[in-house]
């Protein structure tokens, strides 16, 4: 296999050439399975986005083609079966399927993975969480994430429509949500409530293990404007009966589980799938423009210097993004000795939320960068652009969830900035803290009158509380 020349099947590729990848991230391993995967983007993947786009199609087929490679458990230990690869390879098979592929399915394959990690990390005395890391590829089971609660919006570690108790064998558990990637056609799910015995305290959350057969999904309301494929309806969980084991980790292990697997794995995947659709715009940027000629002036588009500016440009961006994503992933493969899971039989350990704030950014800047170069792209394009058969509208409509997903980018700048200024408790995801110089502000603009009104108002409500 060479590394030098990116190819095509036969031919070389059409689009920018390894020279620009970050290839140097990469095992002699985890390149001939880049390779391998580029060609089944070329055969499959790209041919099945087309007709997911059209039809709002789950990409089950895609599915289909990456489990016969081994890749739904690419990170999965050996022991179980899976590939026991580490995030960087992680990050080079999301991308690439963006890129070459399919971006709904990378977005699926995104969730998947997400849903693997916080199933690997509690997998070691469960054999609910165990069966099912060892059949994925086998019997293609597909997983997904199922947070986003339809009164908290993008918040979605704050779950108020959902809850859990203990039955006798087993646990009752409900959860509305109000988006979930593959919802209706998953096989698995990983799903958050508050905890059995909630007592107003919504950090303190459970994980869940629900199968197919226990949601009902909302698959026909899914009309994203992008991401057709990824078909992310609302959900419900209605009171469903399940045994002891499919409890994920201990009660109350939703917020370290959150912290330690389903955000690293989020903020860094989906990043990879907007670094993949960048790239794969301006694949189709450079193939357009070298072959589009202007008869009255005898140049291509590509020899205009305004069209080399947004492509340059659109690289160099993509690719500052593409470093901090694969650095990152580095940075996990070295804090978990190459995405060992057996470090977690210590409940304790979690050396992957200690970079949190260092994955915000990089989903921050993935989904902004996507989102500038998706508009460069298809001003260097042109009018051809505009319309479906080049293939750029629809990456376009893609590109644009990114910055809307959760941790939304409003979100993720207002984390870094306040995490950055005054410390990690002032986040304060579950409006715990009191913010005492706004009360302070606000009680100075009162009259004596209308501060003696409050003061009523807060000894009634006291009173109330606590009797
Ligand atoms: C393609 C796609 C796939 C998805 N898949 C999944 C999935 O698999 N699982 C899942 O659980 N969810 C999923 N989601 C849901 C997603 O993560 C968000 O929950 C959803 O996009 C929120 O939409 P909303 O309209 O409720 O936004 P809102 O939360 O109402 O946001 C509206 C605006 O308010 C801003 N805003 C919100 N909070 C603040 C704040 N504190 N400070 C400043 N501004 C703020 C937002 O940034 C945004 O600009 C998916 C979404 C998309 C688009």
């Amino acid at each position: 296999m060479s590394d030098d020349v990116k190819m095509w099947g036969d031919e070389e590729f059409w689009g920018i050439g390894y020279e620009y990848d970050p290839q140097f991230f990469l095992t002699e391993r985890q390149r001939e399975i880049q390779q391998d995967l580029i060609d089944l983007c070329r055969t499959t993947l790209r041919v099945n986005a087309v007709e997911s786009d059209r039809g709002f199609i789950f990409p089950r087929k895609n599915f289909e083609a990456l489990a016969s490679k081994g890749l739904l458990g690419l990170f999965v230990p050996e022991e179980l079966g899976g590939m026991g690869e580490n995030h960087v390879a992680m990050c080079m098979v999301v991308e690439a399927v963006a890129r070459y592929g399919c971006p709904s399915t990378a977005m699926c394959l995104t969730m998947h993975y997400g849903a693997c990690s916080a199933a690997l990390f509690r997998h070691h005395d469960n054999d609910a969480l165990r069966d099912i890391m060892s059949r994925l590829d086998r019997d293609v089971l597909v997983g997904t994430l199922s947070y986003s609660d339809p009164e908290t919006g993008s918040h979605f570690w704050y779950p108020v429509s959902s809850g859990a108790e203990a039955t006798e064998d087993g646990w009752k558990v409900t959860k509305k949500a109000s988006w979930t990637t593959s919802g209706g056609f998953a096989d698995w799910y990983i799903v958050q409530t508050t905890s059995p015995d909630f007592g107003g305290d919504y950090s303190d959350l459970s994980v869940w293990l629900i199968l197919a057969d226990e949601v009902d999904a909302d698959v026909a309301g899914w009309d994203g404007m992008g991401m057709r494929g990824n078909q992310s309806g609302a959900l419900l969980v209605d009171g469903v009966t399940i045994p002891k084991n499919r409890m994920v980790g201990p009660k109350g292990d939703g917020a370290v589980s959150n912290d330690e697997t389903v955000d690293p794995f989020f903020l860094l995947n989906s990043s990879c799938a907007w670094n993949g659709i960048a790239m794969g715009m301006i694949d189709i940027a450079k193939r357009h423009t070298t072959r589009k000629r202007h008869v009255d002036v005898g140049l291509r588009v590509c020899d205009y210097p305004t069209i080399q500016d947004y492509v340059g440009e659109a690289i160099i961006g993509t690719n500052a993004s593409r470093m901090m994503t694969f650095g990152l992933a580095k940075a996990l493969d070295e804090l978990t000795g190459n995405c060992d899971w057996s470090i977690h039989r210590d409940l304790e350990a979690v050396p992957r939320a200690d970079l949190l704030n260092q994955l915000w950014q990089v989903k921050f800047q993935a989904a902004k960068n996507v989102h500038e170069v998706s508009d460069k792209m298809l001003h260097a394009c042109g009018g051809t652009a505009y319309k479906a058969g080049l293939g750029m509208e629809r990456l376009l409509r893609d590109a644009k969830a990114g910055w809307v997903m959760g941790p939304t980018n409003e979100v993720l700048r207002q984390f870094v900035g306040k995490h950055a200024l005054l410390g990690f408790d002032s986040l304060d995801y579950w409006n715990t803290s009191i913010n005492h110089r706004s009360i302070d502000n606000e009680v100075k603009k009162m009259s004596a009158e209308e501060k003696k009104a409050l003061a009523d108002r807060l000894l009634e409500e006291a009173g109330t509380a606590a009797e």
